[in-house]
């Protein structure tokens, strides 16, 4: 007994974090970047609700509803939908995992950030990857994907929809068919489009389509809604090796979602308060409608682009209709430093005015106006601010 009591005076913990004794610091800010965007009080509403078990058939009605709004946001009626637990890096990571094995050709379309990242992952799955680049901004067009598909003959190809380190919307229509026709499965990232912009996943093809939440669906991040449909099934199925991660494999996952017919058994505690906020956030696109939603960010694009134009500022996408209706990446003119005018406008308006990603950073703000925030005032008031911060770092405001 002695001795016991010796010991534990002689182990002395650690004094308590006095950070953790002082209120959370948290400022009310306008997310105008490339997300997350500002969630709406409903959506906040949702988060705060007491928890259900995350096996309890009331929270199972919570994920077929889920499951009902991501097929309503893709446009498709695959069965395997539901939404992974993680941000959108896990719903690439979902795709990546389930649909390579080692070995396999993959051609990854390569204009952004997203086109690296996901060739990143696809060579830790011990894929055969073959980039096909084109320089920030540009579109692939069909010629150059059935070039692609006819030369490299892949078993998995990747396109971004939306190519948020440039602001690029990639058309897709006939991707799909072309893969298809190569015995291809196809996988796009619609993390930062969609809601915003027109997404057919059963017309245009898709075998496998992710996205995030904290975009136009205006929720929290932790939630990545994916589906794959009966090609990628059956890829899925033949697999000759496991999916090499357990958390992320749409075989438990799609038993968990009730996909597979299957009475469902635990595979991980689903995220309860993020999915309620999930269920908030779909539930508020289908009041509004899909169309209606893409209208409204195709208005406040409009309202942006023709305030740029005013100001003498210019869209890095030239082509209008490439361009995301979500997001949009502006050029920084000559002279000024892009970081200082954010920081302007962060400490007097508390705006965020994003910079650029990859290699877009320094040369580009991105104006990002989604969910929640597509609001035409919020596009004018962030115009205002723009034109007010450069001419405070044109008169020399920013040389302190
Ligand atoms: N893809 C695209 C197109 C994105 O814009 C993002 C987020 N910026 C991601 C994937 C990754 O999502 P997250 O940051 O939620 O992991």
């Amino acid at each position: 007994m002695r001795i016991f009591y010796r010991l534990c005076k002689m182990s002395s913990i650690m004094p308590p974090p006095q950070s953790l004794l002082k209120p959370m610091n948290f400022p009310r800010k306008s997310l105008y970047g490339p997300g997350p965007s500002n969630c709406p009080p409903r959506v906040l509403a949702a988060c705060a609700l007491p928890l259900l078990g995350h096996c309890h058939p009331e929270f199972f009605q919570i994920m077929d509803e889920i499951k009902e709004g991501v097929q309503y946001a893709f446009q498709t009626q695959n069965e395997l939908t539901l939404a992974i637990s993680g941000t959108g890096h896990a719903g690439m990571e979902a795709a990546v995992c389930n649909m390579v094995e080692p070995k396999d050709v993959v051609v990854v379309f390569s204009a952004g950030l997203w086109g690296e990242r996901f060739a990143d992952m696809a060579e830790r799955h011990d894929a055969d990857v073959r980039v096909v680049e084109k320089p920030m901004g540009a579109v692939f067009t069909l010629d150059d994907v059935k070039q692609a598909l006819d030369h490299h003959k892949p078993s998995v190809a990747f396109i971004a929809h939306s190519e948020s380190s440039s602001t690029v919307m990639q058309p897709l229509e006939g991707i799909g068919d072309l893969c298809k026709s190569h015995n291809c499965i196809l996988i796009v990232d619609c993390v930062a489009s969609l809601g915003g912009a027109p997404m057919f996943m059963d017309q245009w093809n898709i075998d496998v389509l992710y996205s995030g939440s904290q975009k136009v669906l205006s929720c929290p991040p932790g939630a990545a809604p994916i589906s794959l449909n009966q090609r990628a099934r059956n890829k899925l199925a033949a697999r000759k090796t496991k999916v090499r991660s357990f958390y992320l494999d749409m075989n438990w996952l799609g038993n968990y979602w009730g996909c597979d017919g299957q009475p469902r058994k635990y595979h991980h505690t689903g995220p309860i308060s993020s999915m309620y906020a999930l269920r908030e956030g779909l539930s508020m696109l289908v009041e509004e409608g899909l169309e209606e939603c893409q209208a409204r960010h195709q208005k406040c694009a409009n309202i942006l682009y023709e305030g740029l134009e005013k100001m003498g500022l210019k869209p890095f996408v030239k082509n209008k209709a490439h361009r995301l209706p979500t997001l949009t990446a502006v050029e920084v003119p000559d002279g000024i430093d892009w970081k200082k005018v954010s920081q302007y406008a962060m400490d007097k308006y508390k705006i965020e005015l994003a910079g650029g990603l990859g290699a877009s950073a320094g040369k580009v703000w991105r104006l990002g106006f989604m969910g929640y925030n597509a609001q035409p005032e919020n596009v004018r008031t962030t115009l205002r601010v723009l034109q007010e911060g450069i001419e405070w770092s044109k008169a020399g405001g920013d040389a302190k």
